[in-house]
């Protein structure tokens, strides 16, 4: 099957899970089922933008060398209150009732001594715009308009806006459980354990609890790792249902080997197949099914780059759209010197995204592509996705370049909206 055809087989069953309320200081790293309009304005009152002196200027300016007389003082947390002449003002206080504009401390210098609580009347440096220096009542958001929308990942930023709102809750989705099966008798699990003759360490199950962790998953617990046995495998998966798991991702024994046991597991479950190989590389034996009770089913390739490109291309975006945020689109970067590729096969690349002098993205394919090759993926920065079709792109031709989890930072590649 080819790449993106697999890819809306796996789409088509990632209905967004159900809604649940959270509370503001555990909204971190979820994903908002609706939209949350903003329930007052933002700012809530008319306040200063610097420290300085309130002024009634009402519709006209002020020029340097007028005079204005001052009494008392209006500080951040001070209530409202009416001023027929103008005041001192620190930054974030309630403008007072008849006054409408801040001239900043610098643009003012004391006409007389004053009391040492201040002078008692000021002569403006500087000529004074009417409104200059305010910050008005719904400047940033004003009460019933969108806040955030739906799909939303709450980052800090997002929290931060949701706390100068006042909103203690919000609905999410709730997060998929993901069961993490990594198979193969040659791999030992605890870091401390010395290795016996061919035996290697699990670093897929690292990787992809981590990975699913960092995208929104409740990693269900579990065995590290089991055994090359159908027995054992089939019992870890029924586990995994059994714990309420949404997705079951397992690692290894989907290929041609003799101990590739997985497509026997699960036709006795029996499960329904929607595709075992790709038209890829790496990864190309990537099995996808739906198992008894709906969940679904990833076999990811053991080679770690495989299961690194099945994570990051079918079960991230799975999962996202489990939690209902909007596909992602790549960037396009030129290639840094020319690729030879298979034709027939779509490539998942190692790269680095860089800027070119004139601005441009370009993407460099790191050397050392090999799908058992994990520390070029360390230093990657990127996938680099060749198409499927053609065998050589020249240096300069634009592909598309995914960040390595699928981000909210990464740049949108449509134009920002025309402003008015
Ligand atoms: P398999 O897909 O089971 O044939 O495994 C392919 C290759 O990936 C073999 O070299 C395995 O030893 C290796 N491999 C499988 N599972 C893991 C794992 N969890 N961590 C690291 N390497 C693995
Ligand atoms: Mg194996």
């Amino acid at each position: 099957m080819r790449v993106d055809q697999a890819l809306a087989e796996v789409l088509a069953r990632c209905a967004p899970l159900p809604a649940e309320p959270a509370a503001l200081d555990v909204l971190t790293g979820r994903v908002l089922a609706a939209d949350v309009d903003a329930p007052c304005d933002l700012p809530g009152f008319d306040n200063a933008a610097m420290d300085g002196y309130a002024l009634a200027l009402a519709d006209r300016s002020a020029h340097a060398g007028e005079q204005f007389e001052v009494a008392g003082e209006q500080a951040a947390g001070d209530p409202a209150r009416a001023s027929t002449t103008a005041c001192a003002i620190m930054t974030g206080a309630r403008l007072p009732d008849g006054l409408d504009t801040v001239v900043p401390i610098e643009d003012t210098r004391p006409a007389d001594p004053g009391t040492g609580e201040g002078p008692a009347r000021i002569v403006l440096t500087a000529a004074v715009r009417p409104g200059q220096h305010v910050r008005r009542a719904g400047e940033d958001l004003v009460r019933g308009t969108p806040a955030l929308s739906a799909g939303t990942r709450i980052g800090p930023a997002q929290l931060m806006l949701l706390a100068a709102l006042g909103v203690d809750a919000a609905p999410v989705r709730r997060r998929p459980a993901v069961a993490v099966l990594c198979t193969g008798r040659e791999l030992v699990d605890d870091p401390r354990q010395p290795l016996a003759s061919g035996e290697i360490r699990n670093s897929n199950g690292p990787f992809l609890r981590a990975a699913l962790a960092a995208a929104g998953a409740r990693v269900l617990p579990g065995p590290a790792s089991v055994p090359d046995d159908p027995a054992a495998f089939g019992t870890a998966l029924v586990a995994a249902l059994a714990d309420g798991a949404d997705l079951v991702v397992s690692t290894g024994a989907v290929s041609m080997g003799r101990y590739d046991f997985i497509p026997e597991v699960l036709a006795a479950l029996p499960a329904r197949t929607v595709f075992h190989r790709l038209r890829m590389r790496p990864g190309k034996p990537l099995l996808f099914a739906v198992l008894p009770g709906g969940a679904l089913f990833f076999g990811l390739p053991g080679n770690p780059v495989s299961s690194a490109v099945g994570l990051r291309f079918f079960v991230l975006p799975a999962l996202q759209a489990l939690l209902g945020v909007p596909g992602e689109r790549p960037l396009q970067a030129r290639l840094s010197r020319e690729a030879r590729k298979k034709s027939g096969l779509t490539l998942f690349q190692k790269a680095r995204v860089f800027q070119q002098p004139d601005g441009a993205l370009a993407v460099d394919l790191l050397p050392g592509q090999e799908s058992f090759r994990i520390a070029p993926l360390a230093r990657a920065n990127a996938w680099a996705v060749l198409p499927e079709d053609g065998e050589s792109l020249a240096a300069g031709t634009p592909v598309a370049v995914y960040p390595l989890a699928p981000a909210d930072a990464w740049p949108d590649p449509s134009p920002p909206a025309t402003r008015p």
